[in-house]
């Protein structure tokens, strides 16, 4: 299958996911990011692209489409800081370096993290969950109009350690952990050592305030905990 056949069919099953939840048949599919929308001429014309659901310089091989501005955004800006934090972490750190966790600040990564963790429920789930506004605050970030969105940073857990154990480059599920309801999206990265981080997003019928805020305290309740371990990861990480 060549790339235009391929980009092809993601348009034509896009489309037919979208008439089904706008309940018309549409010729035109909307960027999942920034909702612009785009007729098939559009795969032609270079206006809609074929967006890495994790980046493929991470060990990604699964695509969906977006749009030509959002892809080059978040790729040349997101994108790049996490692959770059991914090599820096491959290296042995310098005598007497501050820790991982310092010197690899998680809100460095998130945009590129959140992007990914959205796609794949997109790419899984379709357009019936994100056209939901609980997803609105997710987009927001996602195109630069929250640049640090300190109130989604509970939704992230990151380990800095390799995780070997991680097969598939995502993974979705639904969580059962809070009242609101929820996906995990796991991300395996791979450059050289794969490393695991997952994320939790809202679904289409939870209330996104309220899942933030849940999530915010079961963190701050097993935190004691989550420190000691933490601790014991950095110390390995630093001896590495
Ligand atoms: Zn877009």
């Amino acid at each position: 299958m060549t790339v235009r056949e391929f980009k092809l069919n993601l348009f034509n099953r896009l489309l037919q996911d979208l008439g089904r939840v706008r309940g018309s048949s549409a010729s035109r599919i909307e960027c999942p990011i920034c909702f612009s929308a785009f007729s098939r001429s559009a795969l032609d014309s270079g206006n809609l692209t074929l967006e890495h659901i994790v980046p493929e310089s991470l060990g990604g091989v699964t695509g969906t489409l977006t749009c030509r501005a959002c892809n080059n955004h978040l790729g040349s800006n997101a994108d790049s800081r996490l692959v770059e934090t991914l090599r820096a972490l491959n290296r042995p750190s310098p005598r007497g370096a501050s820790s991982a966790a310092e010197r690899f600040p998680f809100r460095d990564i998130q945009p590129s993290v959140l992007k990914s963790a959205y796609l794949a429920v997109f790419h899984e789930k379709g357009y019936a969950q994100i056209l939901s506004p609980a997803f609105d605050p997710i987009r927001e970030s996602l195109r630069g109009v929250l640049p640090a969105p300190q109130c989604l940073d509970s939704l992230f857990s990151w380990n800095l350690e390799p995780a070997t154990d991680v097969r598939d480059e995502f993974h979705i599920r639904e969580s059962a952990d809070y009242s609101e309801p929820a996906w995990i999206v796991t991300l395996r990265l791979k450059r050289k050592t794969v490393r695991a981080c997952a994320v939790i997003l809202p679904r289409a019928d939870s209330d996104v305030g309220r899942l933030v805020a849940e999530v915010a305290k079961v963190r701050r309740e097993v935190s004691p905990r989550v420190r000691e371990q933490m601790k014991k990861e950095e110390g390995r990480f630093e001896t590495a």
